[in-house]
């Protein structure tokens, strides 16, 4: 394998320039027109076949590899967040109220880094690389689905057929020189609940000709933490939360309704299936018992990201030869945040890792979706080297 941490290195001025480029001029979901465009520019400027307009702003260039073999794609997130930002940085944001706070200015600056790299030893790779650079991870903003599912409507998975994906998230929880390559389930799947309960109204001093809603809001509040501590192992790890609770007008008068929102988050598919049924049950249940009528709505809204033990099993390995010097974590980190790249996992075998950024004594230890974040320009080599690294080991 060529040293691709020297040349990681030796690109990063154009890796930073990129990145504080798209710092300073962050897009919305759906709305990345200016990052596509540049985009677009460094991908065709690489000779390579590119196609606009997939999952709305999304883009894909095609590299196609000197020797024939499976497709790999390799995607990057482009869009930024609704948040003020409050860093003093020279490339702090120039459109006020937009941010890049969780770090996919640097993502899409490593992915045309990445594909300069491996364009210039395309005649190495056995196959294709389709790089996937993709709207709107951060949410749907406005429309039906996010930027994932939006780009496999649009076909992203096929022709040619995508056999594999490899993507990362820079990590501002953990050091600059971190790097964690794990198999199996890294980041939560994300339900939105919304409850109605339907009782009967009536003056609070006569209960016995009213079914009192909040009253059964309370028992299903309660029987709900059941799920985890009595249906799900001990082993096994789940959330449910509520999160929002409206009901009533006055102190006197028992309502005639409430509304209940929250969240449910799990990692494992079969945990998953059990929460979400026993919370269907026990919401109808209690319901029922309490005289209310009740409507629960459960929408999915990301599967958990399942990393594949073979495809990890590469990365690692690359892992260890392009980045020797690097604290090298395997141990299976989980993350109750949710990503939509599980969309494409969960229809192709992958592996995503996470990019070790923060640097403490920079004061670049803001959490992600911060308006204080950002991170050490330096896990952007990281990034390079071992995405680059990854893609060469798995088609070689
Ligand atoms: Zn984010
Ligand atoms: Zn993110």
């Amino acid at each position: 394998m060529p040293d691709l941490l020297t040349e990681a290195q030796s690109h990063f001025p154009y890796t930073q320039a990129l990145r504080r480029d798209f710092h300073a001029h962050p897009e919305l979901g759906f709305n990345e027109i200016r990052t596509g465009g540049i985009v677009t520019k460094e991908l065709e400027s690489l000779g390579m076949e590119v196609t606009k307009g997939i999952g709305k702003t999304g883009i894909v260039g095609l590299l196609e590899g000197g020797k024939p073999g499976a497709t790999l794609l390799l995607r990057f997130d482009m869009d930024a967040l609704p948040i003020l930002e409050e860093t003093s940085a020279e490339y702090a944001s120039q459109n006020s109220g937009v941010m890049h706070a969780c770090g996919h200015d640097g993502h899409t600056a490593i992915g045309l880094t990445v594909a300069k790299i491996l364009n210039a030893h395309k005649s190495e790779i056995a196959g294709n690389i389709k790089f996937c650079f993709q709207p709107s991870e951060e949410g749907a903003n406005g429309e039906e689905i996010g930027g994932a599912e939006m780009m496999i409507k649009d076909g992203v998975l096929e022709n040619p057929k995508v056999n594999m994906t490899l993507s990362m998230h820079l990590w501002n929880e953990k050091p600059l020189g971190w790097v964690h390559v794990a198999k199996g389930p890294v980041m939560a799947g994300a339900e939105e609940f919304k409850i109605k309960i339907i009782g009967r109204g009536g003056h609070g001093a006569i209960p016995e000709a009213a079914i009192d809603p909040i009253v059964c809001a309370a028992q299903i509040v309660s029987a709900a933490q059941t799920i985890v501590s009595r249906n799900i192992a001990p082993t096994e790890t789940a959330v449910v939360s509520f999160t929002v609770i409206h009901s009533g007008t006055a102190f006197n008068v028992i309502p005639q309704e409430l509304t209940m929102q929250g969240t449910i988050r799990t990692f494992e598919p079969k945990v998953r299936e059990t929460v979400i049924r026993r919370f269907e049950e026990i919401v109808d249940g209690i319901a029922s018992a309490m005289g209310c009528l009740a409507e629960v709505d459960v929408k999915r809204l990301t599967p958990a990201l399942i990393n594949s033990a073979e495809i990890t099993a590469k990365v690692q390995e690359a892992a260890h030869l392009v980045l020797p010097h690097a604290n090298h974590d395997q141990s299976p980190y989980m993350t109750m945040g949710a990503e939509d790249m599980a969309f494409m996992q969960e229809k192709v075998d992958g592996c995503y890792f996470f990019i070790g950024s923060n640097n403490k004594e920079k004061h670049l230890d803001y959490g992600h979706h911060h308006p204080k974040f950002d991170f050490d320009e330096q896990a952007l080599v990281n990034g390079v080297a071992l995405m680059s690294a990854a893609a060469m080991n798995i088609l070689k």
